[in-house]
C-alpha cells in the first residue's frame, strides 16, 4: 500500500492534509521518518506510528476487527439519540474510519461488541444461517426455576412475530441469574423472549459472541483481534 494511501486510511485527514504531513516529515513509522508519499508500506509491519509528534494507534488494514467491552449507557449507533455513541470510545482519528458494529447491543446492555470495517465478516457472523452463538448473562426481576429455561428452549412466540423463537441453551446459575444462548439477533431478542416466558430482564450482559469474550477487558476497554481468513 502506498504511504499516502496508508496515512489516509488511518483517518489522519484528507489526501491534501496527509500529503502535507508526509512532506513535512511528520510521519514516523517504526521509528523512521517516512517522507516519500509513493513509497510502499505493509500495514502488517507497522508496529508504531507517530503523526505530527504524537504516538497514535496503527489500525490494521485493509481490514480490522475490534473486541470492545461495551459499557452501559452507550448507544450502538453513529447517530446516538440519548447516550454517547460506542464509537466515541475510540481515539479521534479512528472516527474518520469506516467502523461498523457487528449487530447491536441496547444502550443498557454491557459486554462483547465486535466492530469492523469488513462487511463480509459482519454479514457472515450476524446471519442467523451461520448460527453463531451469543451467550447472555441475564439478571431476572423475579426468581426463576428450571421451568423458565424449559419455556425458553421449547420456544416462545414474540409479540409482532409469527415465528416461535427458541433459546439454543438456557441455564440458571441462581434464581436471579440466567445464562441464555441464542443464535439469531432479533430486535431486543433476549428481553422479549424473557418477557414472553413470564419474567423480566433487569440487567443484560453479553458474555460471549462466538469465540470472543471480554474477560481480559474492563468496561470501555477494547483491543484488535485476529480473524482467521475464510476458505
Ligand atoms: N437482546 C436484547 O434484548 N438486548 C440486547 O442488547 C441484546 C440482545
Amino acid at each position: 500500500m502506498q504511504l499516502l494511501k496508508y496515512i489516509q486510511s488511518q483517518g489522519h485527514g484528507s489526501r491534501k492534509q496527509c500529503q502535507w504531513l508526509i512532506d513535512n516529515d511528520c510521519i514516523v513509522i517504526n521509528g523512521d521518518i517516512r517522507n516519500q508519499p509513493k513509497s510502499d508500506i505493509d500495514p502488517a509491519e507497522v508496529r508504531t506510528l507517530e503523526v505530527d509528534g504524537e504516538a497514535v494507534v496503527p489500525v490494521p488494514m485493509p481490514y480490522f476487527y475490534i473486541l470492545l467491552h461495551k459499557p452501559a449507557d452507550y448507544e450502538t449507533s453513529h447517530k446516538p439519540q440519548q447516550y454517547p455513541s460506542v464509537f466515541s470510545l475510540f481515539p479521534d482519528h479512528m472516527r474518520n474510519i469506516d467502523m461498523q458494529a457487528v449487530g447491536r447491543l441496547d444502550a443498557d446492555t454491557t459486554g462483547v461488541l465486535l466492530i469492523t470495517n469488513d462487511g463480509q465478516f459482519n454479514h457472515r457472523v450476524t446471519s442467523p444461517k451461520h448460527k453463531v452463538a451469543k451467550i447472555y448473562r441475564v439478571t431476572l426481576k423475579h426468581p426463576a426455576d428450571s421451568s423458565l429455561c424449559q419455556r425458553l428452549t421449547d420456544g416462545v412466540l414474540l409479540h409482532d412475530d409469527n415465528e416461535t423463537v427458541r433459546a439454543a441453551a438456557a441455564v440458571l446459575e441462581n434464581p436471579h441469574t440466567l445464562l441464555m444462548t441464542i443464535t439469531e439477533g432479533k430486535y431486543h431478542q433476549v428481553k422479549r423472549m424473557v418477557a414472553a416466558a413470564g419474567n423480566r430482564v433487569e440487567k443484560l450482559h453479553r458474555d460471549r459472541f462466538g469465540e470472543w469474550d471480554t474477560q481480559d477487558l474492563a468496561a470501555g476497554e477494547w483491543r484488535f483481534i485476529d480473524i482467521a481468513p475464510q476458505p
